[in-house]
This record gives structure tokens, C-alpha cells and sequence, in this order.
């Protein structure tokens, strides 16, 4: 059986009050509501992170991540963060290679198959981020741009490691506008990925790896996509912003 796991994605929102209160909140709805074996992950800005994992303590169903990490160990990188910090706090998943990273810092496949792998060796679980742009899907390229994307991130792992890490497919369009993808759009590319892992590895590894849908998921259509055959849990963007909302959505 693979784990359902829905990550909410703050970015960088929420001054360190904010990102308490709501945490608080969370995690109080998900302990009332939450009768099922789904995993609730909140990935905060890095200076949320030791609170809330404390916040969250004797409460297993929600974990807490960071959303970028260093590839270094450590060492002269003014202004980063690495691995062994994050995991000192508590944290246990890292989001790696989000859309926003890639575009706005200039993160290349290259950069985030290093940063998969310090990061696995901290014992962090990475959440990897792939998709398409807008203009991909219009010249028909995103499986390959897909592919790309698996073989050069994550595809060097060995299958021990690979069945560590959870895979978020995000189509770059969908992301923040609104515009989700529908179920079926979404269901074809987890198909596609989960084939894709079966062909590198093996069934069984492709049949227990943990694919998530992100991409304006909201409490309304969230269902519908997470009733998918490959579609096992989401990342939550703007929705994880508010309790209800984010709780919903796990629900
Ligand atoms: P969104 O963001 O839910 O606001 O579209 C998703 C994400 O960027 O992870």
C-alpha cells in the first residue's frame, strides 16, 4: 500500500506568528477530524520550522519540511541552509525542485540530483517536483520533458533510495492560476510516471512510490483528482493557507 500524503506548501508567507497560529490550528482540526492512515505535512519558511515541529509532537499525523535545501554539506554559502540543519530540527521532508526554484534560482536537473542526495543521506525524505510548462503542453512535449526530468533528477538512485523519496507532479500552468488539471490530464502523466519508474526499476518499486498531484488543488475538486488510480495525495499551494481548507483537502 503506498502512503497518502498531503503537503501543504506555505512559500514564503506568513511572518513567524502567522505560520504558529495557523500550524496550531492544523494540527488541532486534523487530530478531530483525521481518522484515516493519511499523512499531513506542512513545508513552512525555514525559521517556522523548529516550532512547529515542537507544536506538532505526540501529534503523528502531521509532519513537518522544509521547501529547498543545500547541496552542499556545509560550509562558505552565505545565506543557505543545508541538510543535517533541517533534519537537526526535526523537520522530515524536504520539497526539492519546485517550479518557483527552477524558474526563479536557476535550479537545473544537474543541481537537484545533488540536492536529492544530500538530502536522502540526512535520513529527509525529498518531495520532487516535476512538470510541464504551458508552452511544452501546447507543442506536445511534456512527456518528454518529463522524462528529462526523472532520468536526470532522480533516476541515478539506486532502487533502495528511490523508494525513499515521494514525486509531486505539478504542471507549471496550473500552479497559483486557478487553472487545475483535469483528473484525467493529471491521472495520464502519473500513469506515465509511475510506467516510467517501472521501466527504470521494477513494478514493485513503481507500485509503491508515493506520486502527488499539485497545481490549484482545492477542497472542491480535490477529491475527484485524489480518487485517481496513480493519484496518491497532493501539494497544496495557496489552500494550505487556511485550516479548513488544507484540512479538507486531507480529508
Ligand atoms: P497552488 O500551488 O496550490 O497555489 O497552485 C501549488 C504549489 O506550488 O505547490
Amino acid at each position: 500500500m503506498r502512503k497518502k500524503i498531503v503537503a501543504g506548501n506555505w512559500k514564503m508567507n506568513l511572518d513567524y506568528n502567522e505560520g504558529l497560529a495557523l500550524f496550531s490550528e492544523i494540527i488541532n482540526i486534523v487530530n478531530d477530524e483525521i481518522t484515516g492512515t493519511q499523512q499531513a505535512v506542512i513545508c513552512s519558511p525555514f525559521i517556522h520550522i523548529h516550532s512547529l515541529v515542537q507544536l506538532a509532537k505526540g501529534y503523528n499525523k502531521v509532519a513537518v519540511g522544509a521547501q529547498n535545501a543545500h547541496q552542499a554539506e556545509s560550509g562558505a554559502y552565505t545565506g543557505e541552509i543545508s541538510a543535517k540543519m533541517i533534519k537537526s530540527t526535526g523537520a522530515a521532508y524536504v520539497i526539492l525542485g519546485h517550479s518557483e526554484r527552477r524558474q526563479y534560482f536557476g535550479e537545473t536537473n544537474a543541481l537537484l540530483a545533488q540536492k536529492t542526495d544530500t538530502v536522502l543521506k540526512h535520513d529527509l525524505t525529498p518531495i520532487f517536483c516535476i512538470g510541464e510548462t504551458l508552452q511544452e503542453r501546447e507543442t506536445e512535449t511534456h512527456f518528454d520533458v518529463i522524462k528529462t526530468q526523472l532520468v536526470e533528477g532522480i533516476f541515478h538512485l539506486n532502487a533502495e533510495d528511490f523508494g525513499k523519496l515521494v514525486i509531486a507532479y505539478e504542471p507549471v500552468w496550473a500552479i497559483g492560476t486557478g487553472v487545475t488539471a483535469t483528473s484525467a490530464q493529471a491521472q495520464e502523466i502519473h500513469e506515465f510516471i509511475r510506467k516510467e519508474i517501472a521501466a527504470k526499476y521494477n513494478q514493485e518499486v513503481a507500485d509503491a512510490t508515493t506520486i502527488l498531484y499539485g497545481g490549484s488543488c482545492n477542497p472542491k475538486n480535490a477529491a475527484e483528482l485524489f480518487a485517481q488510480g496513480d493519484i496518491d495525495g497532493g501539494l497544496i499551494g495557496g489552500a494550505s493557507l487556511k485550516s479548513r481548507d488544507f484540512v479538507d483537502i486531507v480529508k
